[in-house]
C-alpha cells in the first residue's frame, strides 16, 4: 500500500465559501477518493488561512474578536465541506498552536542557514493578495487578480527572505523534475518568472494586532504568506519526526492565481530550511460566471448553497468536474447544469440502473444470474485503462466523461441485446443470463468509476446491487462477479427535475 499525501490551498477567513472554493475541494477530493480506490493509504488535508489582515474589518463590524471571527468562519467552511462530502482527514487552522511552532522552527532554521536579513521595503502591495507586487506584474496599474481595487504604495522595515539565492536551484528543480509544476502551461510561466531573476521577499510585517510574532522580535509578525504555506508541513506534525510519515506531499492542489507562491517561494523556503520538497503542485483553473472568475469581490451571482441545493451535492460535484476542465476554465451556467443533470445523470445513468434492475427482477426473480463475459465487459476493461490514464494525469473531466461513456455503451448494449425478446425464447436463456450478468457488472463498475465524483450516489447504486459493504477497489474491477446477488427493484438515483 503506498502512501499518498494530498492538500488543497487553505482558505481565507474573510468571506463565505463560494463555488470557486468548492471546485478546488471537490477536485482534490475526487483525486483523494481515486487514490483510495487504487488501494493507496491517503492523507487529505484542507484548512483555513487565518492570519490575514483582511479579517480585521469584518470581525470588527460583527463585534467579534479576530479569534472569535476565525472560529466562526472555520465552522462555516467546515459545514460547507461536510455537505459536499469532502473526505478530508484533517482540517488545519493557522491559528492552532501546532502550526505556530512549525512556523517558528522554519524561521529559526532559515535564519541559521543565513537566508534572512533586515531591510526596508518600498513598493506596491495588494491588500487582497497580501502580496508585494512589482510594477511589471500590474495590469493597468492594478493587481490582475483584483482589478476592481486600487493598489497601495508601501514603505516599511521588514525581515527579508533571500529568495534571489534560489534562482539556479529552482531552475534545476524544474529541469530535473518537470512533474513539479503541472499542467505544463503553468510550468512554462513559472520558468519564465524564475529566469527573469528573483527578488528577495519580505517575510514579516510591522506588528499589527494579528499574526504569529517573529521569533526574537515581537515588533514584527510573520508575513501571512510565509506563515500560510507552512500549513502543509505543520498539519503532519513538523518539526517532530512523525511528519516524515506523510511528508514529502505527493500533491498540492491550488488555483492558478497562486502558482508563484507555491512553485517558487514554497520550494525555496523548504530548500533554505533543509526540508524535502513536495512531488507535484497542480494549478487548476477557475469556475467562471459570464466569462469572469467567481470571487467574493465579483459579487458571485450563484451561491454555493443554491448550487448544492439544486439537485443535492453529488450532481453539483459531477457537473463541476465534468464541465470545468481540471486544467482550464469554464463558465457555470444553470442551463448547462440542468442539461447535464437530465441528459447524463437522469437519462444515461439513472435509466440504465433502473432498466437493468427492473429486468433482473422481471426475468430472473431479482437475482443476478451467472453468465458469460460479453462485449460490454471487454468495453468496460478498455474504459478502465482510459479512465486510469486520465485520472493519473489529473484530467478529472476526462475521467468523468470516460465513465459516463461506459453508461452510454451499456444503454446501446441493452437495445442491441433486447432482453425482452430473448426472454420470449426459451432457447436464448443463456444469452439472457449473460446479458443481465454483464449489465449488473457494468453497474458495479460504474459505481466504482464514478465514486470519486459522486460518492453518495455511487454508494446508493452499489447498495441497490445487493451489497452493503464498501465499493471494491479498482484492482478487483476485472474479477467482479455479482452472480447470486439479490438486487433492489429500482434505484431512483436522479429523479427528473420538474420543469
Ligand atoms: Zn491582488
Amino acid at each position: 500500500m503506498s502512501k499518498y499525501y494530498i492538500t488543497t490551498a487553505i482558505d481565507y477567513s474573510n468571506g463565505d465559501p463560494h463555488l470557486g472554493h468548492a471546485f478546488e475541494k471537490i477536485g482534490a477530493d475526487a483525486i483523494a477518493r481515486y487514490r483510495r480506490l487504487c488501494g493507496d493509504d491517503v492523507h487529505f488535508v484542507i484548512g483555513m488561512d487565518e492570519h490575514s489582515q483582511t479579517i480585521l474589518q469584518p470581525a470588527a463590524e460583527a463585534g467579534l474578536s479576530p479569534q472569535a471571527w476565525v472560529d466562526k468562519m472555520a465552522s462555516v467552511f467546515s459545514q460547507a465541506w461536510d455537505k459536499l462530502e469532502i473526505s478530508h482527514d484533517d482540517f488545519i487552522r493557522t491559528t492552532e498552536a501546532r502550526h505556530a511552532r512549525a512556523v517558528v522552527e522554519m524561521v529559526e532554521r532559515t535564519r541559521k542557514a543565513g537566508y534572512i536579513f533586515e531591510d526596508t521595503y518600498e513598493g506596491y502591495y495588494c491588500e487582497r493578495c497580501e502580496t508585494f507586487k512589482q510594477e511589471k506584474d500590474l495590469v493597468d496599474g492594478r493587481c490582475p487578480e483584483h482589478p476592481d481595487r486600487e493598489i497601495s504604495w508601501t514603505r516599511e522595515d521588514n525581515y527579508f527572505f533571500k529568495l534571489s539565492a534560489f534562482r539556479d536551484p529552482l531552475l534545476r528543480l524544474l529541469d530535473e523534475h518537470p512533474e513539479f509544476v503541472q499542467p505544463e502551461i503553468r510550468r512554462n510561466e513559472i520558468r519564465n518568472v524564475i529566469e527573469e531573476g528573483l527578488q528577495d521577499v519580505s517575510m514579516s510585517r510591522p506588528q499589527r494586532q494579528w499574526g504569529i510574532p517573529f521569533p526574537s522580535d515581537p515588533n514584527h509578525a510573520i508575513y501571512v504568506w510565509y506563515d500560510a504555506l507552512i500549513n502543509y508541513v505543520s498539519a503532519v506534525g513538523f518539526p517532530d519526526d512523525r511528519y516524515r510519515e506523510w511528508w514529502p506531499a505527493n500533491l498540492h492542489v491550488i488555483g492558478k492565481g497562486i502558482t508563484r507562491h507555491h512553485c517558487i517561494l514554497w520550494p525555496a523556503m523548504l530548500m533554505a530550511a533543509g526540508v524535502e520538497l513536495p512531488e507535484t503542485v497542480w494549478a487548476h483553473g477557475y469556475v467562471h460566471w459570464g466569462g469572469r472568475k467567481l470571487s467574493k469581490s465579483a459579487g458571485a451571482p450563484v451561491t454555493l448553497e443554491s448550487a448544492t441545493e439544486r439537485y443535492g451535492p453529488d450532481p453539483l460535484r459531477y457537473y463541476l468536474l465534468r464541465e470545468v476542465p481540471w486544467n482550464g476554465d469554464a463558465d457555470f451556467t444553470w442551463q448547462r447544469f440542468d442539461d447535464i443533470y437530465n441528459a447524463e445523470l437522469a437519462n444515461d445513468l439513472g435509466n440504465l440502473a433502473n432498466r437493468t434492475l427492473a429486468m433482473i427482477h422481471k426475468y430472473r426473480e431479482a437475482t443476478v444470474p451467472a453468465g458469460q463475459e460479453t462485449r460490454l465487459d471487454r468495453r468496460a476493461a478498455e474504459t478502465l485503462d482510459t479512465y486510469r490514464r486520465a485520472m493519473d494525469a489529473f484530467l478529472l473531466h476526462q475521467g468523468a466523461a470516460c465513465a459516463m461513456q461506459l453508461a452510454g455503451a451499456a444503454n446501446v448494449f441493452i437495445e442491441e441485446e433486447a432482453p425482452w425478446k430473448l426472454a420470449k425464447q426459451p432457447g436464448q436463456s443463456d444469452q439472457l443470463d449473460s446479458a443481465l450478468a454483464s449489465l449488473a457488472r457494468t453497474l458495479a463498475r460504474l459505481a466504482a468509476l464514478l465514486s470519486p465524483f459522486m460518492p453518495g450516489k455511487s454508494a446508493e447504486l452499489w447498495r441497490a446491487l445487493g451489497d452493503d459493504g464498501a465499493i471494491p477497489p479498482l484492482t478487483a474491477y476485472d474479477r467482479l462477479d455479482l452472480a447470486g446477488a439479490r438486487v433492489e427493484r429500482q434505484a431512483v438515483l436522479f429523479p427528473k427535475a420538474d420543469s
